[in-house]
């Protein structure tokens, strides 16, 4: 089929399903022009065509009626029709029959452009949440859901990172503050096929992302099992924080309990008696667990991981292989992390009045240590004052993570305020160094020449050196750096 029979065909069918957003309302909405163009030509056949008339493309669409069957009313994803925004107006393009190569299409321009163009209110007035559910979808339902979150959420100045899949979603998102119920309430009106999703707030307010992502992905955690050969329904014991608190308290041997984070995360904090395997990928975790849990099918197998979403697929994946009682932490670390910090609150409340002496006696006891390590920018959230780790650079105790300045080798380490200072951000190599000194005095240059481009940084435009691996090892890096 010709490209302009492909487009024309893509405009038909995006017209007929009332794609309203109307020049004043895109500009409104902050659509960039080229994403207004790309509407535009969907919208341009809004007034020429009527319906009933016959179709320019009768060898695509034999008769009207096809186009305008009635949809199968069996799952909301499918018979969405528009998004009422904060104001009342907007409607985004229905995409119901749009073919999956054209809804990727739009999809991935309206990821560039809003990423690119979106002005945001200020850090501060951000919380961040994070939830998943697996639920299988079809292919096509899961670019509907990338294309309706990309629009919605933009309009309700959410960031964050999303994954779709046909196995569900998985999200960490920061939103407004005073749009959090907003957001929640159109979570519950608009997924309900999400019916198992629990908001699971961090502990620390701001904004943890610069953008909205909302990427397709084949697993919404990658451990290479097929997901045929398990059933994910047959789930492990939910532990509440409380629950979970008070059953390894009261304990009186150290339980086998698995640490299913990769060794970077569980370095800087983690739960008393934690088996922490050292992995750098959730599939090696998942090796580990069976090894670590061989034989043991009749003992509790307790597990938890920053929010949830991996023990509930490895917890699934021990109840298919046997295992009578496998228990893991509902809402991961994050909420433990707000359940202390609750907790705390309450304190602080009921000992007013009373001395240093008898505060420091009742302080809230927490069974985890150190810090949180989070998937955005903020890089961890302390639950205690424990400090875990060293600085990978002089070996002072630090649990501060850094990426390596220099982009193009981009290493997770942690380095402390002296060793950031002292070699320019970078992981301390010779190349990062000289690199990120070269790029700044660029940078300067520019600057003086043309001080209207002031804020905007120079990028190295170079390949990364490090692979996946390796770029979460500073200790093996760094070794080879040095030698
Ligand atoms: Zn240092
Ligand atoms: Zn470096």
């Amino acid at each position: 089929m010709s490209l302009f029979i492909r487009h024309a065909r893509t405009s038909l069918s995006l017209a007929l399903h009332r794609a309203t957003l109307s020049q004043a309302q895109l500009s409104a909405r902050r659509i960039s022009p080229s994403t207004t163009a790309l509407f535009s030509r969907f919208q341009s056949t809004v007034s020429t065509f009527q319906p009933g008339e016959p179709s320019a493309f009768e060898d695509e669409f034999s008769a009207p009626p096809k186009l305008y069957r009635k949809l199968p009313q069996c799952d909301p994803l499918t018979t969405r029709r528009s998004t009422a925004l904060k104001d009342g107006t907007a409607q985004v393009a229905h995409p119901q029959h749009i073919r999956a190569s054209s809804l990727q299409e739009v999809n991935a321009k309206l990821m560039r452009d809003y990423v690119q163009r979106t002005p945001h209110p200020p850090s501060e007035y951000y919380i961040t949440l994070s939830f998943y559910q697996f639920r299988p979808l079809s292919e096509m339902d899961v670019l509907r859901m990338q294309y309706f979150l990309l629009n919605d959420l933009r309009a309700m100045d959410v960031v964050g990172r999303i994954y779709v899949s046909t196995e569900g979603m998985n999200a960490q998102i920061s939103c407004p503050k005073n749009r959090e119920e907003e957001f929640k309430t159109y979570f519950a009106e608009h997924w309900s096929v999400f019916d198992k999703i629990r908001f699971n707030r961090a502990m620390s307010e701001g904004k943890a992302f610069k953008k909205l992502h909302v990427r397709v992905k084949r697993q919404l955690v990658s451990d290479g099992i097929d997901n045929s050969s398990f059933d994910i329904t047959d789930q492990p014991i939910y532990l509440t924080p409380e629950e979970w608190h008070s059953e390894l308290s009261s304990l009186t041997k150290p339980p086998i309990l698995i640490d299913m984070r990769n060794h970077y995360e569980s370095s800087i904090g983690h739960f008393e008696h934690a088996i922490r395997p050292d992995v750098t990928t959730f599939k090696e975790n998942v090796d580990a667990m069976f090894e670590i849990c061989e034989g043991k099918e009749d003992q509790d197998i307790y597990m938890y991981c920053t929010g949830g979403i991996r023990c509930t697929r490895s917890g699934a994946l021990l109840r298919s292989k046997g295992f009578k009682s496998v228990k893991m932490l509902q809402g991961g670390v994050t909420a433990y992390g707000r359940y202390i910090q609750e907790r705390r609150q309450e304190e602080v409340e009921r000992v007013k009045g009373e001395s240093e002496t008898e505060k420091k006696a009742k302080e809230v006891h927490s069974i985890y240590k150190g810090k949180n390590f989070t998937f955005d920018k903020r890089l961890g959230e302390p639950i205690t004052e424990d400090v875990l780790a060293k600085c990978h650079l002089c070996g002072s105790a630090c649990d501060t993570y850094h990426n390596c300045s220099n982009m193009a080798c981009n290493l997770l380490m942690i380095s402390c305020p002296t060793c950031r200072t002292k070699h320019e951000g970078t992981c301390g190599s010779s190349s990062c160094v000289d690199m990120v000194k070269d790029i700044r005095a660029k940078q300067r240059t520019i600057d003086e020449k043309h001080p209207e481009l002031r804020g905007m940084k120079a990028r190295p435009g170079v390949q990364p050196f490090h692979n996946h691996r390796m770029r979460v090892r500073p200790d093996v890096v760094l070794s080879n750096v040095r030698s």
